[in-house]
């Protein structure tokens, strides 16, 4: 059965063939606009109500909802009709709120420091499974606006291409979201950072470095063995000529690993020519890592290096810890003991929080102002870009 959020506007057209013509438009709304469950989209009768409900079910099923950061941060464990997880971070900043969103369940790129690659691949999501987690959230972040969509979360975005762009196509068109308030991240998947450079809306690009040497990123990251950073290079190259746009490193300083003077160093040579921003982020403990992240004074410490040597830097907030919901800390399950505040959600709670928004503005009608890697301007800030938090640490 096709779920509420994979079907198109053709197949919802064909599910209410026997109704006035308008329906579909107001039904539509309703998901996309409204943020409704059929079954209380009030404007539409009944019968039909009742009926929508049943033909258009929702995909992800009632989970583990935590909360941390004082409410302003919340994870999702969604289980999928499979009985697979995966899982989903809302988070409340000043001025924006940014839901970091999985693409697959699992990862097959077996990234070393990384929670979900340790866990290995279970399969691609869906369109539906992936835009609905937005809508979802959309509708927790309720009365504030949903900003920023990040794909970030569990799972290689270029590596379910079509799936992701199409979902980005739903985000943007039919959610409403800015196309400059969509990150898509990659581990460095050269051939997908070419697909997007070509691709019709002009979300961010943030490419997961981790390693300026082949040797240490073979270790760090294993697709380098088949995209070594030559290759990554060009593609990068490729991109920013295309699209003009900037792109952004992201690099999990990890304890005497990458988090020297000579790392620096090689990460500014990549960087300069590119005219890339980098995103350092603390690295978050996983069970499969030993090495620990870089302590606070290694990480300013990298961070001024970065900046003397000309580069553009920030230096990631991390957010749920805690509740193993920052970067790399995504597996699907809880692990640690919660530090925060665990909900599991019943059917009926799923219904009481999920429903009746209160939505006055579509979420991408926001007058937020965001930064992004191809509009930040180098500052004395210690905080990453919202669009530019990474919870799967790439
Ligand atoms: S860092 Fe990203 S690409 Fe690497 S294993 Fe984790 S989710 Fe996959």
């Amino acid at each position: 059965m096709t779920t509420r959020y994979d079907a198109d506007r053709s197949a919802v057209a064909e599910l209410l063939a026997d109704q006035p013509a308008y329906r579909v438009g107001q039904v539509w709304d309703g998901l996309y606009r409204r943020l409704l469950d059929p079954g209380d989209m009030t404007d539409v009768p009944n019968a039909l109500r009742q009926r929508l409900a049943h033909e258009l079910p929702p995909a992800l099923q009632p989970g583990v909802e935590t909360v941390s950061d004082g409410g302003n941060t919340v994870k999702w464990l969604w289980r999928l009709a499979d009985g697979t997880g995966v899982e989903t971070v809302l988070m409340h900043y000043g001025d924006r709120t940014t839901v970091c969103v999985s693409s697959q369940a699992g990862c097959a790129m077996g990234c070393a420091f990384c929670a979900t690659g340790q866990a290995g691949f279970e399969r691609n999501l869906s369109i539906g499974e992936i835009v609905e987690q937005v809508v979802r959230a959309a509708r927790r972040a309720l009365p504030r606006r949903l900003s920023n969509v990040v794909f970030m979360g569990m799972g290689e975005p270029l590596a379910n291409f079509e799936r992701v762009w199409a979902a980005i196509g739903r985000l943007h068109h039919d959610l409403g979201l800015s196309a400059r308030h969509l990150t898509v991240s990659t581990i460095g998947m050269g051939h997908g950072i070419d697909r997007l450079a070509g691709a019709d809306l002009p979300v961010n690009l943030a490419v997961s470095l981790h390693a300026a040497n082949d040797a240490l990123r073979d270790r760090l990251v294993p697709l380098n063995r088949r995209y070594p950073l030559a290759a990554l290079n060009a593609a990068c190259e490729r991109y920013v000529a295309a699209t003009r746009r900037r792109l952004s490193f992201e690099w999990a300083l990890i304890d005497a690993t990458n988090d020297r003077p000579s790392d620096a160093a090689e990460l500014a040579e990549l960087a300069r020519p590119l005219r890339a921003h980098v995103n350092l982020i603390p690295l978050n403990p996983t069970p499969g890592y030993a090495t620990p992240g870089t302590p606070p004074a290694g990480v300013a410490a990298f961070c001024r290096r970065l900046r003397a040597l000309g580069i553009t830097t920030t230096v990631r907030r991390n957010r749920g810890t805690g509740i193993d919901a920052a970067c790399g800390q995504l597996a699907a399950g809880p692990r640690r003991g919660d530090q925060g505040r665990t909900v599991r959600l019943s059917p009926a709670r799923m219904a009481s929080t999920s429903t009746s928004p209160r939505r006055t503005t579509p979420p991408g009608h926001t007058t937020d102002r965001t930064s992004s890697p191809s509009t930040t301007a180098p500052g004395p800030t210690t905080e990453a870009p919202p669009d530019a938090v990474r919870l799967a640490a790439r």
